[in-house]
């Protein structure tokens, strides 16, 4: 078997830099030492490792677009998505976690924040020393936040803050969140929340069957008195959180690859060591059918995702690009994880194998950041010029 060409079938590292390798390397060193041999237990348990992201921290995974001077650590698109790669290779959560941290909050206060506000948060962030999260999805507004209810109302020169977001990647231990609300003109604005503020608290969503290794909870607002230097001053309007979600939408295109690949490598490896009727089960043509199948999608997923990076990094990815990479990538992921568990039969469903926990957190990736169905819209919205959702 050569694991190398599974890995990487039409040889995309001849596009990679030495520090593109570097990175992929040392994010799946790291992910081998402190996620693989723990990662089972939290989400059997339903808990979240929590210290490994100051160990993220460390590692320059959180914020790694962003410039040194703010704390990160000023990598490109690519190298990016190579760490999100190898942090879902690992486990769904830990990379919701580093995504949300970089994509959804270091971003917007790095790309719409006040010089203060860049100053005053994300060194901490990138450090993992202050943990962020995100809110714009309320309880009756998720596919569609144009209709968000969460309103921030001017009282003198600041704001009072009322309403509630839910399903908040992080949200019972962050210490900032970045919130979309409407203002008394109907704009869409974002505010930096801090935990401590009178009238603000994070409960956690328990009893989850997906993403059991990440926390998620709600943001509940109840005249909360928001001061107007939290108010993010470079944005307005919803291509606020919209431009927020490219982002992470981008990440969880390589994510989802990261993670097929881990399913894929287990059950080739299975299919070649258990035997059944006197041979490996490798041996047999349906086996062999579905093993072909899955990484051609993957080599596809792969080229789909390095294509996407080279635009991203000369900015010239648009969002409908990346809403059908997210789209496409994660489905392939879906459609592999269960073709791999069953190549594993009746051990497939235990811990023994991450294969079962993966299927079980893509029920989650394939809603957040927009549902397949969604992005399936966008795409259609982009190939007719007709809106079908608006
Ligand atoms: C574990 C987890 C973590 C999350 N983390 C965050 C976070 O950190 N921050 C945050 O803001 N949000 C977060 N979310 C929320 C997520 O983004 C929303 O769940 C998602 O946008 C879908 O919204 P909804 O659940 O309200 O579903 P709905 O919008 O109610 O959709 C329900 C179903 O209807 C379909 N549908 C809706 N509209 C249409 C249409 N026009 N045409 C066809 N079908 C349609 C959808 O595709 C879906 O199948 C998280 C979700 C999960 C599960």
């Amino acid at each position: 078997m050569n694991t190398k060409s599974i890995q990487d079938y039409y040889l995309l590292d001849d596009y990679y830099t030495d520090e593109h390798k570097l990175i992929r390397q040392s994010t799946k060193e790291w992910v081998n030492r402190s996620v693989r041999p723990i990662i089972d237990e939290y989400a059997q348990k339903h808990e979240s490792p929590i210290h490994l992201i100051k160990e993220m921290g460390k590692l320059g995974i959180l914020g790694s677009f962003i410039p040194q001077n703010y704390g990160g650590s000023g990598l490109d698109q690519i190298s990016y998505g190579l760490i999100m790669q190898e942090l879902e290779a690992g486990d769904s959560a830990i990379r919701s976690i580093a995504s949300v941290q970089t994509s959804l909050v270091m971003y917007p206060i790095f790309a719409f924040g006040s010089e203060e506000q860049k100053r005053k948060y994300l060194p901490g962030l990138a450090s993992g020393e202050l943990i962020g999260c995100f809110g714009l999805t309320e309880p009756n507004h998720g596919s569609n936040p144009s209709g968000m209810e969460c309103r921030l109302k001017l009282k003198n020169n600041d704001y009072i803050l009322n309403g509630s977001k839910m399903w908040i990647t992080n949200s019972p231990i962050a210490d900032i969140a970045v919130v979309w609300a409407k203002d008394e003109n109907n704009i869409v604005r974002g505010a930096i929340i801090e935990k401590g503020m009178a009238g603000f608290t994070a409960p956690e969503i328990s009893r989850k069957w997906s993403l059991r290794a990440s926390l998620t909870g709600e943001l509940v607002f109840d005249d909360v008195l928001v001061p107007s230097t939290h108010i993010l001053p470079g944005v307005e309007g919803l291509k606020g959180p919209m431009m927020c979600l490219n982002s992470a939408r981008y990440g969880i295109a390589w994510g989802s690859i990261g993670l097929a690949l881990d399913c894929y490598s287990v059950a080739l490896k299975y299919s070649l060591e258990r035997n059944q009727f006197g041979v490996p089960i490798a041996t047999f043509q349906l086996v062999q059918k579905k093993l072909a199948e899955m990484i051609t999608e993957i080599a596809k997923a792969q080229l789909l995702a390095w294509r996407l990076g080279v635009l991203k990094n000369d900015n010239r990815a648009n969002p409908a690009q990346i809403s059908m990479a997210k789209r496409n990538n994660v489905k392939m992921a879906m459609d592999v994880a269960r073709e791999c568990r069953q190549i594993l039969g009746a051990i497939g469903i235990t811990g023994d194998f991450p294969i079962m926990r993966h299927m079980m957190n893509l029920e989650s990736v394939v809603t957040y950041e927009g549902t397949h169905d969604i992005h399936l819209l966008i795409t259609g919205l982009d190939a007719t010029g007709i809106s079908s959702f608006s």
